[in-house]
């Protein structure tokens, strides 16, 4: 059981929709510490830096669009093994085949509109949290509730 952080985006129909403030709820409520949240508008070359693995996928342009075409809330996680509960908290990509409960089956319906996005491993997330994050943007702290979550 490794202590991770993971970078988490609440997408522009998330914040549209006004669904911020549940989405950092169930991961607070799993236990993930928060090291680092804002909001801002992700650019064009940022967006096309995080998807850079899907280039060449006919879904990449949609993507790009999607993921800049508004405010977004980005913020990193951290706990033992966050980016795996991270995104078992998410659900599945297509909100159609997420088990209910996750956060892409109880708030959404589209593939293309899926409210959140989490990195998928340890690698991916290092490379993600630096592109959203300066290292001095991060805080390592405990909670007083922590000693209760983590044996
Ligand atoms: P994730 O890690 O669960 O977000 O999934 P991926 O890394 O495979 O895809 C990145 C993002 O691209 C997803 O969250 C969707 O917003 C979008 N996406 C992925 N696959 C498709 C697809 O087949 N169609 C469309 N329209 N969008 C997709």
């Amino acid at each position: 059981m490794a202590i991770e952080r993971t970078l988490i985006i609440v997408k522009p129909d998330g914040v549209q929709r006004g669904l911020v403030g549940q989405v950092i709820a169930r991961f607070e409520a799993r236990g993930l510490r928060i090291a680092g949240l804002k909001l801002m508008h992700i650019s064009r070359e940022l967006a096309e830096q995080h998807y850079a693995e899907h280039k060449h996928k006919p879904f990449y342009e949609s993507t790009v669009k999607y993921i800049t075409s508004s405010p977004v809330v980005v913020m990193v996680l951290e706990g033992p093994d966050a980016i795996a509960a991270a995104r078992a908290t998410l659900g599945a990509t297509n909100p159609l085949n997420a088990q209910p409960g996750t956060i892409r089956a109880d708030f959404g319906l589209n593939i293309s509109r899926n409210i959140a996005h989490g990195s998928d491993k340890l690698e991916t997330a290092e490379r993600e949290i630096a592109l959203y994050f300066k290292p001095e943007e991060l805080l390592s702290y405990q909670r007083a509730g922590d000693v209760w979550l983590i044996e």
